[in-house]
């Protein structure tokens, strides 16, 4: 008789412990070009999502070359979330060829471009008023897709929303007690345009917005004069670019190596973009005082 009580107790707990499995098999499955913008689906998703970077820590999306796998895992999701702005050129015959029927989302529509020698750059994220744009599209596909996680969606974005305000204020309180004239940082590629104009510092770089191609000699000359010239002190390798370039750089000019930016990837210790953030801002004014 004793037995046949415990079952009866224990028999609900297993009914409530397979309906929690059942819940998390049910997660939202959603595919992001890379790291950064994982981070960010992550931050609005919160539990009810399940994300995959295709590109993955520390790795350059300018180069990348899709596997087969990608295929398969993009047609199993729900949502698809690119950078845009030229950045993943691979991504829509990727798409196309997985037949995906899901929700496709470009996170930075709605930002404006900025160019740098007449290119598009397409690393929008490094101005936290642009991730606001990108945080607000993906919280709106996420409810396309998932409607009745819109408040937990809302309330996701409402809350991450004014930590990068909070943030916002933290790197303009960095860069306060740097003077002008010093705010001038050598990267790899151009990959800080929109920091550079949120945060008034010049970057400079022998690359252009992509990784594609490399620097000719005539470009890296030219910007060791110019390094010279204007007494710049340090140049920064970037976590996802070959550091060989800003190694020959350092050693023609006497410039000192400021440390590993991160510009197109996360990595290591920055497991997010706010981390990404402080970190990048911590590191250049450091180095720039
Ligand atoms: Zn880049």
């Amino acid at each position: 008789m004793l037995r046949r009580r415990e079952f009866l107790i224990v028999a609900p707990v297993v009914l409530l412990a397979g309906r929690a499995f059942a819940q998390s098999v049910d997660k939202i499955d959603v595919i992001a070009s890379f790291s950064i913008i994982a981070d960010l689906v992550k931050q609005v998703g919160g539990d009810r999502v399940q994300v995959t970077a295709l590109v993955g820590e520390n790795s350059d999306a300018h180069v990348y070359q899709p596997r087969p796998s990608d295929v398969a895992r993009i047609g199993k999701a729900k949502l698809v979330v690119i950078n845009g702005l030229g950045f993943e050129n691979w991504a829509d015959r990727l798409v196309r060829s997985a037949k995906f029927k899901g929700e496709g989302l470009v996170a930075s529509r709605g930002v404006k471009a900025l160019r740098v020698r007449n290119a598009i750059d397409p690393h929008a994220w490094q101005d936290p008023e642009n991730v606001k744009i990108y945080v607000a599209n993906i919280r709106d596909a996420l409810i396309k897709v998932d409607a009745s996680g819109a408040s937990t969606y809302q309330a996701n974005a409402a809350a991450y929303l004014a930590e990068i305000d909070k943030l916002d204020k933290e790197i303009k309180a960095a860069w306060a007690d740097i003077p002008k004239e010093q705010r001038r940082v050598i990267t790899s590629h151009d990959a800080f345009t929109y920091y550079a104009d949120a945060y008034d510092v010049l970057f400079f770089s022998p690359q252009g917005v992509s990784t594609e191609s490399e620097p000719s000699a005539r470009d890296v000359a030219a910007l060791v004069r110019q390094i010279k010239k204007e007494n710049i002190k340090a140049v920064f390798i970037e976590n996802m670019s070959s550091r060989r370039l800003i190694d020959s750089i350092a050693s023609e000019t006497g410039a000192k190596i400021g440390g590993t930016l991160y510009s197109d990837a996360l990595g290591g210790d920055v497991k997010t973009w706010l981390d990404m953030m402080r970190h990048n801002t911590r590191l250049l004014t450091s180095s720039l005082k």
